[in-house]
């Protein structure tokens, strides 16, 4: 059953079977749904469905054209390629996931859909879904069996409205992951303020949403022994017989240093640095030991100059 609405003087919650449920405490966690383009019949994924009815077209040979070369759309395209579909991957960015991973950490990561001829095309915006394919903003029609949207999400805040409830690219929330008194949220959907960062952020992976989730119900129910939800984030992908790791805020990163492999046989470990501290590592290719390491640099706000100088010396030893 579907919330519609939120009356936090009245401590209720209203139902779309116009049913209400009075509350004391409340954990918003209504993920996200997928961003769109106009125009019908283009996949999105977000559901189990969602995935399975992708996987039964791609049959060998098929055309599919992928909007979007974020994690999301990298991985459906090395599945699709996996598959024996023809696959052509568009991005607006000049390299894709720069602004995640850095320009020189993305194209590696780039660079695996060509070496196995996957069409990759950056600096390409798509404006609308047609019969035939997908249409460019320069008028140009990729031509397309099937298309599949991955260009990022949206948090499902709209019944919020009107409740007086901070939204802003989610609920947004404090350091304990509270909007309003007795209201948490958790998850794709809560924007909170992470002191280990010093920055707000919100995040789209399944352990965050778990931690988070249990960080929101102990606060709430325990508000005496209340504790900053301050993780150091993590995410993990997939890609052909690439395994991406990664920890940290990477994001606004200041700069990437190299400090274990090689960029060019995709197997390294990188780390980022924001201000004078060291933020989040990512990994290519390495056992999880290499970078787990770096997580703890992440977590007790290693200094850059001391974190990254010793691990050089120590390679070069
Ligand atoms: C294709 C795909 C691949 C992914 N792969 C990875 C991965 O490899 N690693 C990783 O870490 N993460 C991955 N993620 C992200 C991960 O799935 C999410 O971070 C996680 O599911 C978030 O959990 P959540 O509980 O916040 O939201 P969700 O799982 O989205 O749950 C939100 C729930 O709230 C419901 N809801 C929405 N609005 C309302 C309303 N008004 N009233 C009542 N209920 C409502 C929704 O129907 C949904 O059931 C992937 C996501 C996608 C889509």
């Amino acid at each position: 059953m579907a919330a519609t609405g939120l009356e936090l003087a009245e401590r209720t919650l209203h139902l779309a079977d116009g049913s209400t449920v009075p509350y004391d405490g409340l954990i918003l966690a209504t993920g996200v749904r997928p961003r769109r383009l106009p125009g019908e019949g283009a996949h999105v994924l977000r559901t189990l469905e969602d995935a399975l009815t992708l996987r039964e077209r791609l049959t060998p040979g098929r055309r599919l054209v992928v909007v979007g070369a974020g994690f999301l759309g990298a991985e459906a395209a090395a599945v699709a390629w996996r598959l024996g579909a023809r696959v052509t991957l568009l991005e607006p960015a000049s390299v894709p996931l720069a602004h995640a991973v850095g320009a020189e950490v993305g194209q590696v990561l780039a660079q695996a859909h060509v070496d196995r001829g996957v069409d990759l095309r950056c600096g390409v915006t798509v404006t609308e879904v047609t019969e035939d394919g997908v249409r460019l903003a320069d008028g140009e029609v990729i031509d397309a069996d099937e298309v599949l949207v991955a260009i990022g999400s949206l948090p499902n805040t709209e019944w919020l409205e009107g409740s007086g409830l901070p939204v802003g690219d989610g609920v947004v929330c404090d350091e304990y992951c509270e909007a309003a008194r007795n209201v948490y949220a958790a998850g794709d959907v809560a924007r909170w303020y992470n002191p280990l960062f010093g920055t707000s952020m919100r995040i789209e992976h399944r352990t965050n949403a778990a931690e988070q989730g249990m960080a929101a119900a102990r606060n709430l129910l325990h508000p005496e022994a209340r504790k900053p939800f301050a993780p150091v984030p993590y995410f993990w992908s997939d890609q052909y017989d690439m395994k991406v790791q990664a920890y940290g805020f990477l994001r606004g990163h200041d700069e990437v240093a190299v400090v274990a492999g090689d960029l060019a046989e995709r197997r390294f470990v990188a780390v980022y640095r924001t201000g004078d501290r060291v933020s989040g590592a990512l990994a290519v290719g390495m056992p999880p030991k290499a970078i787990r390491q770096w997580r703890q640099a992440i977590a007790s706000g290693a200094a850059w100059h001391e974190a990254v100088r010793s691990e050089v010396s120590a390679t070069e030893a």
